[in-house]
């Protein structure tokens, strides 16, 4: 594209651009496991010091803040998802990992699944392709050595997508990306046109807690939503993902969500949904895995 002048953007530019990487076939399974009406697919972004630290910073007052996240905010996620047996999967940039290998055994031993999410929550769309492939690359061998278990699923830090991210994505044979947002429904990545294999399980800020939540200093943003009213967001994205019978997938970060204050809204959004009807609580891997086959 012609970044100041994008009118000026010859049509064959601007079509290959869009067709980099495009929603493919949807994955709309006819049946959910056990007869489920729906699934519902928790994932929790454990960025922890990595927050600061992908930006290139090391201030002492927001480590302190990430270390918060893995302290209190993972144990009390961990306690409220046990409380009602419901799994999940926590995406893990692998130096906040590295920080504290032993942080991860409790989530691994719930059954919980572990999926990429950068090397230290760096920026992917500021990444040549070597750099990406090398980074990415290092992460999954870094939380293969120290969860035992090889991750299948990827989750860009923040959402930002290079290029490359999907072709990488698809060559180091990921099951999953999770990391786009062109549907409700899980669908397979298109690279250019030509499928991929790679189930997207779709993200969206709207099903994020940090939207909402999230408090920075610099640069100033406050939280201005009530959480009553975010609880009212996700549990409306779950009803009509429950009456469609499709996908109800949402993220949180346990420096965002694992306050006292505001723990509840996982807990009361379980039990809204298991009081709903018959509901699949499934890792990200195991949606994925569902919905390829079917
Ligand atoms: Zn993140």
């Amino acid at each position: 594209m012609n970044p100041d002048r994008p009118w000026e953007t010859p049509e064959a530019e601007w079509r290959r651009d869009v067709a980099r990487v495009r929603a493919g076939r949807p994955l709309e399974p006819e049946a959910w496991p056990d007869g489920a009406h729906c699934a519902v697919a928790l994932s929790f972004d454990c960025d922890h010091e990595t927050f600061e630290m992908g930006a290139g910073r090391a201030a002492i007052g927001r480590l302190a803040w990430g270390e918060y996240g893995r302290r209190k905010g993972v144990p009390r996620i961990l306690a409220t998802l046990a409380r009602h047996d419901v799994r999940a999967t926590f995406f893990v940039p692998a130096v906040s990992g590295l920080i504290d290998p032993s942080a991860l055994d409790p989530i691994v031993e719930a059954g919980h699944e572990i999926g990429v999410h950068g090397w230290i929550h760096e920026n992917t769309s500021k990444l040549d392709r070597a750099t990406e492939r090398e980074l990415m690359l290092r992460a999954r061998d870094a939380l293969e050595a120290m969860t035992g278990q090889r991750p299948v699923g990827h989750r860009a830090a923040q959402w930002d997508l290079s290029a490359s991210t999907i072709p990488l994505v698809e060559e180091l044979g990921f099951l999953y990306d999770s990391s786009l947002m062109a549907d409700d429904a899980c669908y397979e990545l298109l690279v250019e046109g030509r499928p991929t294999g790679v189930v997207e399980i779709p993200v969206d800020w709207v099903r994020d807690d940090a939207v909402y939540l999230l408090f920075n200093r610099e640069p100033p943003a406050r939280p201005f939503t009530p959480l009553e009213a975010v609880f009212d967001i996700f549990r409306r994205e779950f009803d009509m993902a429950f009456d469609e019978g499709g996908v109800c997938q949402l993220t949180f970060h346990p420096f965002v969500i694992g306050y006292r204050s505001r723990i509840w809204i996982l807990d009361r959004l379980i039990e809204h949904a298991k009081a709903r009807g018959p509901v699949w609580f499934p890792t990200h891997a195991e949606l994925a895995a569902w919905v390829i086959r079917a």
